[in-house]
């Protein structure tokens, strides 16, 4: 009958020393563990395309290799987030094509069930039937959405789309946003869009994935300027991301003022470097401990109601 086993051990190789590690770092914050708003669960075919995108990524990057470091099966990558204290966690799925977002829908609600503590996830595409998709999801269960500007190749600003970014903001439904033009720039991407999307839809509640990366500032000031926008920390401050889009200095203490909107991202399981460098990108912002369990843990918990 459980054709999804959920409880399937975590690979030795990891399980051991880099859980506890991770265990560790909430620990000596006193968190109760880790919230993380952005890992990427999704059809297998689906990620084994989106694997592939990275594995070939080398040259839009200036020659950098992108190593997934977690391409266990699905059950033993949530087994994984389990042993590293992720209380909960997200499936970000997105379409790049109209036709897509329906089904992947549909995956996310099985997963979902079978997932307890996945944060259940949809997406969505401007085309006909997005607001009644959106609608069914929200009804559903769905938690937080995901889309993508660079992959989907769109204007999140499309006409199609308004109907559901108002349905998403009168819920209070978060949208993880990949909307910044790294690591690689598309048609859409960057601040411009996302600002007459907000211009609309204020109080629509969007989380701007990897700090909005590379045009940090301006992501910056749309949280400054709409108080439901927050931004995920995914990839970024870390070695990796500083090579390709380094963070502001003279934009730390901003972050510091925007501590109850900032949350914990992983990119899991795409990351290209140990789970682990994320937690200790973050530390060593020196932002303080306060800081880091409402990015770690409290804000999330606190937007989902955990
Ligand atoms: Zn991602």
């Amino acid at each position: 009958m459980n054709d999804h086993p959920t409880t399937t051990a975590a690979p030795d190789h990891r399980a051991g020393a880099e859980a506890s590690e991770v265990r560790r770092f909430w620990g000596r914050l006193g968190l109760p563990g880790l919230v993380d708003v952005h890992t990427h669960f999704m059809p297998e075919r689906v990620l084994s395309k989106v694997w592939e995108y990275f594995d070939g990524l080398g040259p839009l990057t200036g020659g950098l290799a992108w190593p997934i470091t977690y391409r266990e099966a699905e059950a033993e990558r949530a087994a994984l987030l389990r042993e590293f204290g992720v209380r909960a966690f997200t499936s970000m799925l997105y379409p790049h094509k109209p036709g897509m977002a329906r089904w992947l829908n549909g995956w996310a609600v099985d997963f979902a069930r079978r997932t307890p503590d996945c944060l259940h996830t949809a997406t969505l595409y401007p085309e006909p039937g997005v607001e009644t998709y959106v609608r069914e999801a929200v009804e559903a269960g769905a938690r937080v959405l995901k889309a993508h500007v660079q992959v989907g190749a769109y204007d999140p600003a499309d006409e199609l789309l308004d109907p559901a970014w108002g349905l998403l903001a009168d819920a209070g439904v978060p949208v993880v946003i990949h909307c910044g033009s790294g690591p690689a720039p598309g048609k859409h991407t960057g601040p411009e869009p996302i600002a007459r999307v907000l211009a609309r839809h204020p109080r629509l509640r969007l989380i701007v994935a990897h700090m909005g990366m590379p045009e940090y500032e301006e992501f910056l000031d749309l949280a400054e300027r709409y108080p439901e926008v927050r931004l995920d920390t995914t990839m970024t401050f870390t070695d990796f991301a500083e090579r390709l889009a380094p963070f502001p200095t003279r934009a730390l203490p901003r972050l510091t003022a925007l501590g109850d909107r900032i949350l914990l991202g992983s990119d899991f399981p795409n990351l290209p470097y140990p789970y682990l460098r994320q937690l200790e990108a973050l530390e060593r912002l020196d932002l303080g401990q306060e800081w880091l369990r409402a990015v770690c843990h409290d804000n999330g918990a606190r937007l989902f109601g955990l």
